[in-house]
């Protein structure tokens, strides 16, 4: 069959790098078919051999790291420290945890049941593989969000259709190869290149579960059409991160910290720092210090190794950084820093606005996913508070302080999925963590043991203990007054007086004993 190509452009400079070949939508039947038969064998093998070539999978990463790295500078436009930290490392650590602590977390676990009607019975969790999931991915951490995902979804016993962006197809055909090359079977990761319209045509083949991260428009498209089918689905969408830096905050530390959360990846990070909140009276010492590093940020297009900012890795991006920046001028918002483009429109310097009314600019309110950020003033703690708050979006935040107690009391109340005390963004890296957001910012648990299980069914199973197999549970039928009465002063157990409780024992246990003897269950 002639496949269509997709010429995939360097953003830095529109040259083409590489040719990739389309997924047919008539394709994606039988990938899901072979995925099956392949998942169904699968299933069979142990937690720990699936694990086993987790770590096989690690040793093939390290053995093309430096492939892999350039192939993300050169399609996605990153540092190259960038690709380095942000992309192999986060995936060797994550890897590294799922295949340690998963077996264990993937164990069967047998429930504990407290109440005395149940002393008979026992209860177990059993985790089965969901079959075969669709991991549907963005391009900003083009190897470390899918490959975890695929990761955590392939040691829980599933196969994966994987759709990687059409912003990082060959980052993700690249992924397929490491994969085959650690010797996983055949077809049990199938990866298929195309845009939205196939991610849409993935949902129609119903996938067990779809993992989605995304922005927020695909995420509810995705979930309409899931809910035709009632398919799961675990979304991590985009996010308008707020910092709070409490008075107390060491300015240096402060300006440090918002630099890298607000411009590390030039800002293309669902986390990324965007509405900075200061003290009033930390202003000016906040703005001189956040300027002069600003300023200092290299952009330099051709060398992913000296470079500080990379490049805007989807032209579509630079219309909404358009779309703000004339919305910003519009409201004469002041401009603290930034504001053009540089090179042919390959990134923008780090932009910051200020001013008046700029709680009700689109720069504000929405999510930019790129070097457009905002600096915002507070009189009182409260007011921090419920200004990082009044957003639709609640992925992350981060605290800034020179008290950790204090930190710990205004991370309560802030609501986010994750909060951070004077660090940002980092915790998607550190696999023990549960990452994802509340409000519109998605729903479901990626990474941790709790994400892990998001990739099973845990199935309930429930047995009678050994020797009492045929035990004839007393609610059974027939039902009768007196059954009626010995239940009832059952219930009288759940009373919170302990004299009470004591007193209806002896009674209870001789109506119960009554009841197995004299009453015979049908
Ligand atoms: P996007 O929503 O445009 O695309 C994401 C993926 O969905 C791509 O593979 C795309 O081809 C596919 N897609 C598009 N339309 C589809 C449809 N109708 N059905 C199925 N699939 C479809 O997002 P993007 O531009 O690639 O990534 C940027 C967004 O991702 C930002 O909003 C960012 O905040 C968010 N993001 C979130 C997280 C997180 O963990 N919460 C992480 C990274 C990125």
């Amino acid at each position: 069959m002639n496949k269509q190509k997709w010429q995939v452009r360097s953003p830095v400079n529109q040259e083409i790098l590489d040719e990739v070949d389309l997924t047919d939508l008539g394709e994606l039947p039988g990938l899901f078919l072979k995925a099956k038969q392949t998942q169904e064998k699968w299933a069979l093998v142990k937690v720990s051999e699936r694990a086993r070539l987790l770590v096989d999978l690690k040793e093939v990463i390290i053995q093309h790291m430096d492939e892999i790295s350039d192939l993300i500078c050169k399609e996605n436009g990153k540092p190259r420290t960038e690709a380095m930290v942000h992309d192999i490392i986060t995936s060797l650590e994550s890897i590294h945890y799922f295949a340690k602590s998963g077996v264990k977390t993937l164990k069967d676990q047998r429930i504990h049941l407290g109440s005395p009607l149940f002393l008979l019975r026992k209860s177990y969790l059993i985790h089965r593989p969901l079959g075969v999931i669709s991991v549907i991915s963005p391009w900003n951490f083009p190897l470390f969000f899918p490959i975890t995902e695929i990761c955590m979804a392939v040691l829980a016993g599933n196969a994966v259709i994987f759709k990687p962006s059409e912003y990082a197809m060959l980052i993700g055909r690249k992924i397929q190869s490491l994969f085959e090359e650690a010797g996983f079977p055949r077809h049990l990761v199938e990866t298929v290149y195309g845009d939205g319209k196939l991610g849409a045509a993935i949902i129609d083949q119903r996938p067990a579960k779809i993992f989605f991260t995304g922005s927020v428009a695909t995420g509810k498209k995705i979930m309409g059409q899931a809910s035709q089918y009632l398919i799961p689905v675990n979304l991590e969408l985009g996010g308008k991160d707020p910092m709070i830096v409490l008075p107390d905050a060491n300015v240096d530390f402060a300006t440090s910290a918002a630099l890298w959360g607000a411009f590390a990846n030039s800002g293309q990070i669902c986390a990324s720092t965007q509405r900075i909140l200061i003290p009033e009276a930390m202003k000016d010492a906040f703005i001189k210090s956040f300027k002069e590093k600003a300023e200092k940020l290299r952009h330099i297009p051709n060398d992913s190794a000296k470079t500080d900012l990379g490049a805007i890795t989807m032209p579509k991006q630079k219309e909404v950084y358009d779309r703000q920046l004339a919305d910003a001028k519009s409201r004469s918002l002041e401009v603290v820093t930034g504001g053009e483009w540089q090179k042919d429109r390959v990134s923008l310097e780090p932009t910051v606005f200020m001013g008046n009314h700029i709680e009700e600019s689109d720069v504000y309110l929405n999510e930019t996913f790129g070097p457009i950020k905002t600096i915002t003033t507070y009189q009182s703690v409260s007011e921090a508070i419920e200004k990082a708050n009044n957003t639709k979006y609640g992925l992350l935040a981060s605290v800034i302080t020179s008290n950790p107690a204090l930190g710990l009391r205004v991370a309560k109340q802030i609501e986010a999925g994750t909060v951070i005390v004077n660090e940002v963004a980092f915790t998607a890296g550190a696999p023990e963590t549960p990452w994802g957001g509340v409000k519109e910012s998605g729903f479901g648990t990626k990474h941790s043991d709790k994400g892990l299980l998001e990739f099973v069914h845990s199935q309930h199973i429930n047995m009678p203990k050994r020797s009492l197999y045929t035990f004839k549970s007393l609610w059974w039928f027939p039902y009768s007054p007196f059954q009626y009465e010995t239940f009832r002063t059952y219930a009288k157990l759940h009373r919170s007086s302990w004299f009470s409780k004591l007193a209806s024992i002896p009674w209870l246990l001789w109506n119960f004993t009554h009841l197995i003897k004299s009453e015979k269950r049908l």
